[in-house]
């Protein structure tokens, strides 16, 4: 096997030599590492682009190189289609070829040359072969990629814009329900639609302090919270002749914490119940015993919309101890909830954010002290 087993060798001296760098000394070896992979890659693509052209392929009994490369090599159709495209263009881009053999330049920026190539023509990214590598050493494999579509934009304008209405086309969403209630969030958005949304959650999903959720939590909290902003503000258009809403269905039971709601068709935990019915961001429907809707009185529970500015005006944020979440996050928590008898009055009254008031319902945290001196105090 040439000198495979040589470098082997060598690679398992690598390997005995790096246990024993010190912490400190690893970034400049993983660099180096990096290196020499893409040396490898190199001449992986120089072996490969000869194998094609004599069909080699052919002997094992596979229709292509990339289909050889699956079955051989185990690799993903994406990933061999990707290595015999470098490979067939390595041989017509000197610059990057010798870039790569070099290792000046990682794989993952060739390949994105080579791509560039099949769409635009060797002969155009040849021209302006030394501009390219010059930003492939210095910018990483995302920025480069941008980098690349502006290039091919350069030279077709109208390829670009057919590859980009492509991925317009390819856009989906699937929101789907398991039977345990969970919701599964699947989906692909063209580049300026995941732009938006990106952005979107970004202003919505920043950590408040001590957070311990996840990034990936704070997501799925800004999607929904960007939802509810849009619901409260009856911002969005009507759909059959109502705004559209969430509709709570309680009982009396529920209220004490004793007996699931629903919300649309859903169970809901007793404590979710409380919380959602805590500020009347929607609007409970109590029932009786025999299922028909009783009458609550709305000025037992509705904050009125001139007690909503008082207590803006006295809040100014989340009151969570530590939050400092502005008013537009916020919704209003009776201290002793309106279901047990706590009056809707500004002194039982607190705005907390949708994170802290969700802890102190269904996180079971508590808020004590009264309203001008409130301490949290975990479950
Ligand atoms: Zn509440
Ligand atoms: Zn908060």
């Amino acid at each position: 096997m040439c000198s495979t087993a040589r470098i082997d060798a060598l690679i398992d001296e690598l390997e005995c030599e790096i246990q024993r760098v010190h912490d400190a000394g690893l970034g400049d070896e993983l660099v180096e590492i990096r290196r020499v992979c893409n040396r490898l890659e190199a001449v992986f693509a120089h072996a490969l682009v000869r194998f094609d052209h004599a069909r080699e392929f052919a002997t094992d009994g596979a229709v292509s190189t990339v289909s050889w490369l699956r079955h051989r090599c185990r690799l993903s159709s994406g990933n061999a289609a990707e290595k015999v495209t470098l490979a067939r263009r390595l041989a017509e881009l000197p610059g990057t070829d010798a870039a790569l053999t070099s290792g000046v330049i990682d794989y993952q920026h060739a390949a994105l040359i080579a791509r560039t190539a099949d769409k635009v023509g060797a002969d155009n990214v040849l021209a302006g072969e030394n501009t390219l590598l010059v930003a492939a050493r210095q910018m990483d494999a995302g920025a480069f990629a941008a980098q690349t579509r502006f290039f091919q934009h350069c030279i077709d304008a109208d390829g670009t814009l057919a590859d980009a209405n492509q991925d317009h086309e390819k856009r989906r969403l699937h929101l789907s329900q398991s039977l345990g209630g969970i919701f599964f969030l699947d989906g692909l958005l063209d580049a300026e639609g995941g732009a938006m949304l990106q952005s979107a959650l970004r202003a919505l999903s920043g950590p408040l302090p001590e957070d311990n959720r996840t990034p990936a939590q704070r997501r799925a909290d800004a999607l929904v919270e960007l939802a509810r902003r849009q619901l409260d503000g009856g911002g969005l258009p009507q759909a059959g002749g109502q705004k559209p809403h969430l509709t709570l269905l309680l009982t009396e039971e529920t209220l004490k914490g004793a007996a699931a709601g629903e919300v649309d068709r859903l169970p809901l935990p007793a404590e979710t119940v409380r919380r959602l019915a805590c500020d009347c961001a929607l609007t409970p429907i109590v029932l009786n015993e025999a299922g028909q809707p009783i009458a609550m009185g709305a000025a037992r529970r509705t904050v009125s919309p001139s007690q909503a500015r008082a207590l803006r005006a006295r809040d100014r944020m989340c009151r969570f101890p530590g939050c400092d979440r502005t008013p537009d996050w916020t919704r209003a928590h009776h201290l002793r909830h309106w279901a047990d008898g706590g009056p809707t009055i500004l002194p039982n009254l607190a705005l907390l954010c949708g994170r802290h008031h969700w802890l102190v319902h269904e996180g079971r945290w508590r808020l004590v002290g009264g309203v001008a001196n409130l301490q949290a105090v975990p479950p």
